[in-house]
C-alpha cells in the first residue's frame, strides 16, 4: 500500500524515532509499504518517519551501474547505528519530504553501520560514496533532522524564502 509522505515543515519530521521491539508482520507490512511508496515517488531512500511512523526503520535502494533500481539491491535497516565515520565528501542531496529542492551537503565519506534486517538478524555494512550519503541522510531523519539543517545560514535563508513562496502557490 502506498502511504502518504509528510513534507517540511510538518512537525512530525522533528520526532526522534524509537527502536523497533518486534520483528513481526506489522514491521514487514511497514517495510513493504515504504518500498512501494518510495518507488512510487521515484525516491532512492525513505525513513519510516516520512510516512509518519516514528520507528528506527529506513530503506535505501540506489540505482546500479546500469542506472536500474534493482530490488535485489534494496537495503532494509532496523535500529541502525553508525559505529564509525571518517573522511569528507560533498554531494547534491534531495529529499521526498522536501520535494523539488536539491542542495550540496558535506558529510563523512566512509562509514560503518550496524543494523538488523526484517528478520532481526544483525548486519554490518561498510561503505562510502553515494551509498554512505544515503545512509547518513536517512539516519538523520530517524534523529528528527532534515538535510536542509546542514546548509549554510545564507543557503538556508534562501531555501526558506523559496519554500514559503512554493507553499503559498499550492
Ligand atoms: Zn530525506
Amino acid at each position: 500500500m502506498i502511504r502518504e509522505i509528510i513534507t517540511y515543515p510538518n512537525k512530525l519530521l522533528r520526532t526522534k524515532s524509537s527502536d523497533v521491539q518486534k520483528f513481526d508482520e506489522e514491521l514487514h507490512t511497514l517495510l513493504d509499504d515504504m518500498y512501494e511508496t518510495m518507488i512510487h515517488s521515484s525516491g532512492v531512500g525513505l525513513a519510516a518517519i516520512q510516512v509518519a511512523i516514528p520507528l528506527n526503520v529506513l530503506i535505501i535502494n540506489l540505482p546500479n551501474e546500469e542506472e536500474i533500481q534493482d530490488k535485489e539491491d534494496l537495503i532494509e535497516a532496523i535500529n541502525p547505528i553508525i559505529t564509525h565515520k571518517d573522511g569528507v565528501q560533498t554531494f547534491v542531496e534531495g529529499c521526498l519530504s522536501v520535494p523539488g529542492f536539491n542542495e550540496e551537503v558535506k558529510r563523512a565519506d566512509h562509514i560503518v553501520v550496524e543494523y538488523f534486517d526484517r528478520h532481526g538478524e544483525k548486519q554490518i555494512m561498510e561503505t562510502d560514496g553515494f551509498l554512505s550519503v544515503a545512509w547518513q541522510h536517512e539516519m538523520e531523519h530517524l534523529s528528527g533532522h532534515l538535510f536542509i539543517e546542514n546548509l549554510s545560514i545564507i543557503k538556508r535563508k534562501k531555501f526558506e524564502k523559496e519554500w514559503k513562496k512554493k507553499l503559498k502557490k499550492k
